[in-house]
């Protein structure tokens, strides 16, 4: 006898009135939930199969379908919840480590939604952005501290390497292989049009997005899995992984099952072989061998590129910082716990780390308290979900932010956080050709452009609000904050005021 252990988590409700069993809900799922009961001439669902991705729900013709979270739960308690004692059957099941993806769900504080901005009132008037100039532009590198003259006293004006964005906003690393290549196009057009960058991850860059080199950050993972001299010099920046916020201290894993064709080529790995990416870089075990491999990258592109070093937000973050700074890197990128990933034990996802507005709030402050602010920028990601993100962590000491699940979503992904499975029924995490094949670069780039045009818009209105008319003027400006509900140690590693104050 077969037993279940739980209930399916959704259940599938059809009104049969509207159902005219044109069957495009049963092509449309990858997972295989609807299916015809040609003897009762009815459409019928496999609840259990149901991830509630909702694109049975978006493509029904008459609105015939929506899926309800079920109501029949295990007799759960505060300690013994429902997803603790699912997650146990499921290892006693399958002898195996969870695995997850997208960001960590817990309910760990989101401290930008405890985070409040300024706005002018009758002193210091607020900016009207559709009347006046705001300057959302931003420059990624070493800054110099001071103005600097050449012998003969002329202004020397030299910088090194520096990536230059329309708006503080980048897509962070996903790579190709645990998105497909219609995403990945998406993306590239997008950051093209858009004036900013996005990212490979450590996939490598295929040949056919060599066009996009200008807005593209090629990464150099432990792995090194598609690097090579022309993907180095192809983009306008290099990104050392050193960590990610969805799994910081571990490595990655791409199963061999996804390692086909155009990924197998793009990454250097035979077809079939499990692509995994060591923990550590086994030449990195000091800074000093980072900054080895900081002046090799730089050596291997004539030093025209910035280089840029992402870590996971982590306990000493503020001193890893200050170690990458002197490390000859011009960019710091910090991914927070709550950070998304294609694939992830979920253990770790949802337990190592810390949230990145505090990461960030500390390795700001420790690199202003060194005197080395100036030499490297600021970048953070890790759930950035709206312009107001944004605008905080930018008024906290970011530079920029690097999105990713916001930038998914836009192109369509409802968050069904089963990227892992490789069936994306939004053409986005897989590579299965007709589900790829969902995925129109056209609208999918457009609606990109769409938000992040949107965003910069509200990034003017908010910074006109504060009387601020530039991001320059806004980045570290702390007293533009204040926090609510926040003790008085987060508040103090937080830099701000509380609300009142
Ligand atoms: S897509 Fe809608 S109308 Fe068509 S079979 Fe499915 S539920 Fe019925
Ligand atoms: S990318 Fe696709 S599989 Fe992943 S969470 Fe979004 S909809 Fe689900």
């Amino acid at each position: 006898m077969k037993i279940n252990y739980f209930y399916p988590e959704y259940e599938v409700v059809r009104q049969d009135s509207r159902c005219t069993r044109c069957r495009l809900c049963e092509d449309q799922c990858a997972n295989g939930v609807h299916f015809y009961d040609e003897k009762h001439q009815v459409m019928l669902s496999e609840d259990a199969r149901c991830v509630n991705c909702h694109r049975c729900v978006a493509t029904c013709p008459t609105r015939a379908i929506k899926i309800v979270k079920s109501d029949c739960d295990l007799k759960e308690n505060a300690n013994w919840n429902s997803a603790v004692m699912k997650e146990i059957y499921k290892q006693a099941a399958s002898g195996g480590v969870l695995l997850s993806s997208m960001g960590s769900p817990t309910n760990l504080p989101v401290y930008w939604d405890k985070i409040l901005i300024n706005a002018s009132q009758v002193t210091n008037p607020s900016i009207d952005p559709l009347r006046e100039p705001m300057e959302t532009k931003v420059f990624l590198g070493k800054q110099p501290a001071r103005i600097r003259r050449t012998a003969d006293g002329t202004l020397d004006c030299t910088l090194p390497p520096q990536l230059e964005l329309a708006m503080p906003v980048m897509f962070s690393a996903m790579s190709y292989g645990s998105i497909s290549y219609n995403a990945h196009q998406s993306l590239a057009r997008a950051a093209s049009a858009l004036g900013i960058y996005y990212n490979t991850g450590e996939g490598g860059l295929h040949e056919d997005f060599y066009c996009y080199g200008e807005n593209t950050i090629v990464q150099v993972a432990s792995g090194r899995f598609g690097v090579h001299g022309d993907y180095l010099n192809a983009g306008a920046a290099i990104e050392i992984k050193m960590g990610q916020g969805a799994k910081p201290g571990i490595g990655g894993h791409l199963p061999g099952a996804k390692i086909v064709g155009d990924v197998s080529r793009t990454r250097m790995v035979p077809e079939g072989s499990d692509a995994i990416s060591p923990a550590p870089h086994h030449d990195i075990y000091s800074i000093e061998d980072l900054r080895q491999l900081v002046y090799s990258l730089k050596e291997a592109t004539h030093h025209q590129k910035p280089i840029i070093v992402k870590v996971a937000a982590v306990h000493n973050i503020a001193a890893i910082a200050s170690g990458i700074a002197r490390s000859g890197a011009d960019i710091i990128a910090i991914d927070g716990f709550r950070g998304g990933t294609g694939a992830a034990p979920t253990r770790i996802r949802d337990n190592v780390g810390i949230p990145i507005e505090l990461a960030l709030a500390a390795v700001d402050q420790r690199l202003r308290d060194e005197g080395i602010r100036n030499e490297v920028s600021i970048v953070v990601g890790g759930s950035i979900r709206s312009a107001t993100d944004v605008v905080k962590a930018i008024a906290l000491g970011a530079d920029a932010c690097y999105i990713a699940t916001a930038a998914l979503l836009a192109m369509g992904c409802h968050l069904c956080r089963t990227c892992q499975a490789g069936k994306c029924n939004w053409g986005i995490a897989t590579q299965v050709p007709e589900l790829v094949a969902r995925l129109d670069p056209d609208e999918a780039s457009q609606r990109l452009i769409h938000l992040l045009s949107a965003w910069n818009h509200e990034i003017k209105e908010l910074m006109g609000g504060m009387g601020i008319n530039s991001i320059e003027a806004l980045r570290g400006n702390r007293l533009m904050l204040r926090g609510v509900g926040l003790n008085e140690k987060e508040l103090e590693i937080l830099g701000i005021a509380h609300a009142g104050e």
